[in-house]
């Protein structure tokens, strides 16, 4: 979020023993750049972690010193801080991939006085912090990396009491508190819940889960602590191609839970997928139809491939990829006008 010229950045990475990139499949170009002048730069140690490097490791140690390929990568951070010679021990051919969680009390809360924040919320428009509390998932949605990145079929939970600490240190502001499926787990929900009713503070917070997670005591209680808003990965509603991503949502029990929402006072939010394999302009607009009709709010966002990383091979195919995926999916009978209308759509 902060414009630094080439020399600024040369001169933090001169100064700097360790410089971690996160890295996506849709910035691995520049994420080879930077990789490329922290080299340049001096000593300092390059480290890759995120999404595109957990799935094909072996490409980012051309460029890195250490690829970072665990989920759990404060973990991985943390040994590399703690003990550099441990870090390099455990690391096979420059690749750290022990899948170990830190304890739940210790999940570490970003350091905001040395962030640009307020660029942050320049570009927002609003005073929202985020703040993960899960990771890992024990569903299987073909289109999602989180498989990759925490491969046991297992949730691991950031505890209440430390995510209202985080709370407590930043009243005033509202949070996004960043979950796989925030329900799935009622007990520690409901505790999450109690904890930050427990401040006596007014709250006001957003998440995301599954519809079929969901039930009315847990939804007046998650109302009660100051949530406003609930996310779900409702993807599409043709039947064809939720079995094809392995993501059944039955429309009456969305629905349901949508009225449910909106007479507790929380606004629905759907997550929709544009550009499924198969995917045709009568699926996208009967979804579309549907959701409306419901009256939640919605957005659209592309179809990822991310099974096809780890066969990538070189920089031109992470191109292609970027190029195939964030561009355009060609969908039968939609233009791409209105292919790039729908993705604008915020609702
Ligand atoms: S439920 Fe959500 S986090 Fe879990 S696999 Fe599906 S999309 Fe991913």
């Amino acid at each position: 979020v902060e414009k630094k010229s080439k020399s600024e950045f040369s001169n933090l990475c001169r100064d700097a023993d360790f410089v971690f990139i996160e890295t996506e499949p849709y910035n691995v170009r520049n994420s080879l750049k930077l990789a490329n002048m922290v080299k340049q730069s001096g000593e300092s140690t390059s480290i890759v972690y995120g999404t595109a490097p957990s799935m094909n490791p072996s490409f980012f140690t051309k460029y890195f010193d250490f690829v970072i390929q665990t989920g759990h990568w404060e973990n991985a951070v943390e040994t590399l801080l703690s003990d550099k010679n441990l870090f390099i021990k455990k690391a096979t051919n420059g690749i750290y991939s022990i899948n170990i969680p830190i304890p739940s009390k210790d999940w570490p809360h970003p350091p905001l006085d040395l962030l640009p924040i307020k660029e942050y919320f320049n570009i927002s428009g609003e005073e929202q912090l985020e703040i993960n509390v899960q990771k890992g998932c024990v569903f299987n949605c073909s289109f999602c990396a989180e498989k990759s990145l925490i491969p046991r079929h297992e949730i691991y939970h950031r505890d209440p009491d430390n995510l209202v600490e985080f709370i407590n240190n930043n009243h005033g502001k509202s949070f996004y508190i960043d979950a796989t499926t925030f329900s799935y787990n009622k007990e520690w929900a409901i505790a999450v819940c109690d904890a930050i009713i427990n401040t006596k503070k007014s709250v006001s917070w957003k998440t995301v889960t599954r519809i079929d997670s969901l039930d009315e005591k847990l939804v007046k209680k998650m109302s009660e602590a100051g949530c406003h808003k609930i996310g779900f990965g409702i993807e599409t509603f043709s039947k064809k191609l939720q079995n094809k991503i392995h993501k059944p949502v039955d429309y009456n029990k969305a629905r349901y839970i949508s009225d449910m929402l909106k007479d507790n006072n929380i606004t629905p939010r759907a997550f929709l997928i544009l550009g499924i394999p198969g995917q045709t302009a009568q699926d996208v607009y009967f979804t579309q139809e549907k959701i409306e009709e419901m009256g939640m709010e919605y957005r659209w966002k592309e179809y990822v491939p991310f099974e096809k990383i780890p066969f990538i091979k070189d920089i031109a195919g992470f191109d292609e990829f970027e190029r195939q995926t964030y561009a355009f999916h060609n969908i039968p009978n939609m233009t791409r006008d209105d292919y790039i209308k729908l993705l604008e759509i915020k609702r």
